[in-house]
């Protein structure tokens, strides 16, 4: 089990602004992994994504990237979909130019007023399409922390095993777990589940989490402990055997301070990164 761990965005204490800086302070800090965040939009030319894809791996960081947040595949408007697409497309094509090695982590859509089965279709559909047009990338359906968002844990399992293949993962944001099950997260349930459904490598999302009857409030650092990341570390220790690669993006407001944080416990439970 290799375990790749670093931030959702640029490093803060890094001295020069752009990524590239952020990749070469992660290197120093001895983490291997930070994700891209396309939220507001795809701001990476194809070219930029192609050098930048080189001076990762010579860092020994891997990369991934969160799709922008104005995504509904759920849309009854068909020229919503159409621009749903586009900037997952558009995400999934700076992955394979960055020849990420990291999930593409998708929002899929809101329910608003249409059926869980009517969304499910939808988003099996688009998923089709979206990661046969782009082998090389992967797509991640991430698990939404509001109950109006299509994205449980099962939506997303069931949403890639319809899918088909095996550049279709999902994304599990373990803090918004935590928050649509008001406060409780069972780990151990977690992996052998995405285990049973064929996942042998992570990809998700962590961080402490505030949140409410209808699911997510604010992000908080690990040092809430709302869900425990030690525990976490645990369960995943006892299936080093049957994981691959672990995917372990920080989405605290600390950054790679949070990042170091989380290292440690790795560390203290004697498992290393890399
Ligand atoms: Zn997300």
């Amino acid at each position: 089990m290799r375990i790749f761990l670093g931030p959702a965005g640029n490093c803060a204490s890094a001295k020069e602004l752009a990524t590239a800086g952020s990749l070469k302070r992660l290197a120093e800090l001895g983490l291997n992994a930070q994700e891209l965040e396309f939220v507001q939009q795809v701001y990476l030319k194809h070219d930029a994504a192609v050098e930048l894809g080189g001076i990762s791996r010579d860092l020994g960081v891997r990369l991934s990237i969160h799709a922008p947040y104005f995504i509904n595949l759920c849309s009854l408007e068909p020229e919503k979909i159409a621009a749903s697409k586009k900037r997952i497309s558009d995400s999934l094509d700076r992955a394979e130019a960055l020849a990420a090695q990291g999930a593409v982590a998708v929002h899929p859509g809101f329910f608003q007023k249409r059926p869980a089965g009517e969304c499910m279709a939808a988003v099996v559909e688009a998923g089709k399409e979206l990661a046969a047009s782009y082998p090389k990338a992967i797509l991640g359906f991430e698990t939404t922390g509001k109950h109006s968002a299509f994205g449980s844990f099962d939506e997303t399992l069931e949403v890639c095993k319809a899918v088909g293949r095996k550049n279709c993962v999902p994304v599990v944001d373990f803090a918004h777990l935590y928050a649509r099950q008001m406060g409780e997260i069972d780990f151990a349930a977690v992996l052998d589940k995405l285990l049973a459904y064929g996942h042998a490598d992570l990809y998700c999302h962590f961080s402490g989490i505030n949140f409410s009857e209808k699911g997510e409030l604010n992000h908080l650092p690990i040092s809430s402990n709302k869900p425990p990341f030690g525990e976490l570390v645990k369960e995943l220790k006892k299936r080093a055997g049957k994981f691959s690669d672990i995917q372990l993006i920080c989405e605290t407001p600390l950054l790679e301070a949070d990042c170091l944080v989380m290292k440690e416990e790795i560390e203290r439970q004697g498992l290393k990164l890399g």
